[in-house]
C-alpha cells in the first residue's frame, strides 16, 4: 500500500465519476456536501477509493429496487474526540438494514443478496482498509428508511 497526502473530497469525486452512469440508470439523485476546507490526510488513495466504491455500490443496490432514491455523501472536520478527525458519511434512502443484521454486516461473507449479486466481502474489505488507516467505520440504519455509513480518519498518520 502506497501512502500519500490525500484530499478525501477528490477521492470521493473520482469514485463517483466511475458510478455516474449506473446511478443515473437506477434513477438515483446524488447530493454532495463536501467541506471545501477539509484538511488533508495521509492515506492510500486507491484503497480509499475502493472503500467509497463499495459503499456507493451497496447504497445503489439498496435503492435500485425502489425505483429511485437519494445518495448523500458528506465530508466534515470532526472535533468531538481527543484528536480532530475527518468524517465521511455515505447515506442512502434504500431498504435499510434490520437491527439484527447491523452487527454482522462487516463480517466476511455476510450477505443478504442472491447468489451472483453479492459476495459479502465489500464491507469487510472496507473495515480492513479503515482499520489499517487507524480509523473507524460504522453503520446506522432504519428499515424502510435508509442507511448511513460513517467513517472517521485521522488527519495525519499517528506515530507507532
Ligand atoms: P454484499 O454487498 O456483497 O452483500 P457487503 O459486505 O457489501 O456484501 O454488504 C453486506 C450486507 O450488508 C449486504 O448483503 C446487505 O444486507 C447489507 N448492506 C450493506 N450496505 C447496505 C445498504 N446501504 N443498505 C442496505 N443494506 C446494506
Ligand atoms: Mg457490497
Amino acid at each position: 500500500p502506497e501512502r500519500s497526502v490525500v484530499q478525501i473530497n477528490d477521492v470521493i469525486q473520482s469514485a463517483l465519476a466511475l458510478q455516474v452512469y449506473q446511478l443515473r440508470v437506477d434513477n438515483i439523485n446524488v447530493q454532495l456536501e463536501l467541506d471545501p476546507s477539509l484538511p488533508l490526510t495521509i492515506a492510500d488513495p486507491h484503497q480509499l477509493q475502493q472503500v467509497l466504491l463499495n459503499l456507493i455500490t451497496n447504497a445503489r443496490q439498496a435503492m435500485a429496487d425502489r425505483g429511485a432514491g437519494t445518495l448523500t455523501i458528506r465530508t466534515a472536520l470532526c472535533n468531538t474526540g481527543a484528536e480532530p478527525q475527518i468524517e465521511i458519511s455515505v447515506a442512502d434512502t434504500g431498504v435499510g438494514i434490520p437491527a439484527q443484521h447491523l452487527d454482522k454486516i462487516f463480517n466476511p461473507f455476510f450477505t443478504t443478496k442472491p447468489v451472483g449479486q453479492g459476495t459479502g466481502l465489500g464491507l469487510s474489505i472496507c473495515y480492513g482498509i479503515i482499520q489499517e488507516h487507524q480509523g473507524q467505520i460504522w453503520a446506522e440504519s432504519r428499515e424502510g428508511v435508509g442507511t448511513t455509513i460513517f467513517i472517521r480518519l485521522p488527519l495525519v498518520e499517528p506515530r507507532d
